[in-house]
């Protein structure tokens, strides 16, 4: 893998050029503002007891152990933090064989993970800059700025700079409990401000994914962008599609499933972002008025669920995400005359390959996505014994809450939820009842949406 790789950069086609000229990393390597442990409020009693093993155990070993990045940022702001990356100065190899439970991953950043449990602890080596010729192999960006690989170990201000914001930079040392801030990242803690280090033109362009981190801790932490770091998203934002859809679906994960759903949804299209993840469901929305709200209420209930502690699935979002565009594409597929059924699947198919381009759904998804969207067609139906049998669909608690969706946005008429609910909180009898209610409104046993007229039908007699 990594050989096929390494030739793809080196063939002539591959438009690479070496990454960065012996200036790049100017700005400067600056010495870090160095806080004692009595001048500020981070403790061990904060970090996992993995966490201070794999800190404890480089340490002993004569190598330089930091806790780095979002668990020195959060327990800064008082927030307990969820998981602990490492930063050192021992090589991948190294720390490799200081712990036995550990593995080397990644190909365009080999860091190591040390699990305990169920818990993994992330080790990063110090990252350098790139102005030596041994760089050519280790390090590799394309000629729009993009990095392509970054394994050349440096010191850990070299590591400080490499990072994203002033506030993601801040060091734990474990040998004296001080704090290092090589980025004034604990100023922008104080005011509350997500900055990039460095020129954010040139970080966004070395990773556009970084525009959606901006997004996603500013809602996450309640800061703001400052003003020279969120400027030139606006413009910068196409980058995104240079993305493997493979990160971005981690990333849109990462976005939509923190609890913060709506805002972060916002956010990003303010910026012109989501347009670069779910195109198809930007453009559908300025035509179908209840696109966007079915995703608003897609995203409000799933952070609640996720405030209660309760179960979420990314199927869900996802299929109201691209509800839209499933939508659009049933309604032309009928208006040629097909019937409504085989017009979602395939709207359904075409939708979601188009998708597949920007980000990588993984078919332990899809394939829910697609039963929660055939379960619509499904659920109006309930003569005889077809209400019974949606109800056994293992996907009918998702398909339930998604129809529930569809009516607050607007998309249908309320009602037919109104009907499942009673469905579900009744016994046998009272089931019985209800579908022959159910049956006697809607006879043909259909749904009760209106299907769209087939073409034909409009240049038959009488009709005009
Ligand atoms: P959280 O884990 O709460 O989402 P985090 O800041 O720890 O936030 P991670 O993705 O775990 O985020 O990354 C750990 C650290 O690695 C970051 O704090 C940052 O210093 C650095 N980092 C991660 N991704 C990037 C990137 N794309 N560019 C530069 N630095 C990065
Ligand atoms: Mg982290």
């Amino acid at each position: 893998m990594l050989k096929g790789f390494t030739r793809f950069l080196q063939s002539p086609g591959a438009h690479l050029k070496t990454l960065f000229g012996p200036h790049e990393a100017a700005g400067g390597v600056t010495a870090p503002r160095i806080i004692p442990r009595d001048q500020h409020t981070v403790s061990r009693q904060h970090f996992s007891e993995a966490a201070l093993k794999v800190l404890y155990r480089l340490h002993n070993a004569g190598f330089g152990a930091y806790l780095v990045g979002g668990c020195i940022r959060d327990s800064l702001l008082g927030k307990m933090p969820k998981d602990f990356d490492v930063a050192t100065d021992a090589t991948p190899e190294q720390v490799r064989e200081l712990f036995r439970n550990s593995r080397i991953i990644g190909r365009r950043f080999r860091i190591v993970h040390v699990r305990f449990g169920r818990e993994v602890i992330e080790v990063t080596t110090f990252r350098g800059t790139h102005n030596d010729d041994h760089a050519d192999h280790v390090a590799q960006q394309s000629e729009q700025g993009l990095l392509l690989r970054d394994n050349v170990w440096g010191s850990i201000q070299e590591d400080a700079i490499r990072r994203d914001f002033s506030v993601n930079a801040i060091y734990y040392s474990i040998a004296d409990f001080t704090l290092h801030d090589f980025a004034n990242g604990m100023q922008d803690i104080e005011s509350r401000t997500l900055r990039l280090i460095g020129d954010p033109g040139i970080r966004y362009r070395e990773d556009p994914v970084r525009m959606l981190r901006a997004v996603r801790f500013a809602v996450k932490l309640g800061f703001d962008i400052a003003p020279e770091s969120e400027a030139p998203i606006f413009d910068m934002a196409p980058l995104l599609l240079q993305i493997p859809p493979a990160r971005l679906f981690d990333e849109a994960l990462k976005l939509f499933m923190a609890g913060h759903g709506v805002e972060t949804f916002h956010m990003l299209r303010h910026y012109g972002l989501f347009a670069m993840l779910f195109p198809e469901a930007d453009e559908v929305m300025a035509e179908l008025p209840w696109a966007e709200a079915l995703i608003e209420h897609a995203l409000a209930s799933t952070d609640k669920r996720i405030q209660e502690e309760r179960p979420v699935t990314p199927a869900f979002i996802f299929a109201a995400l691209l509800w839209g565009p499933v939508q659009r594409r049933q309604t032309d597929l009928c208006a040629t005359g097909m019937p409504p059924v085989p017009a979602l699947q395939l709207a359904a198919q075409q939708a979601l390959s188009r998708q597949l381009q920007h980000i990588s759904i993984p078919k332990r998804f899809s394939l829910p996505m697609r039963d929660i969207w055939d379960l619509q067609l499904r659920l109006p139906q309930r003569r005889g014994k077809r209400a019974a049998q949606s109800r056994e669909h293992p996907r009918f608690r998702a398909a339930y809450d998604f129809l529930l969706l569809r009516e607050a946005a607007g998309e249908i008429d309320p009602g037919l939820g109104d009907w499942w609910t009673a469905y579900q909180e009744s016994d046998g009898h009272e089931q019985q009842r209800l579908v022959d209610k159910a049956s006697s409104e809607a006879p043909t046993g259909r749904s009760s949406r209106r299907r769209p007229r087939k073409r034909r039908r409009r240049s038959s007699p009488g009709t005009s």
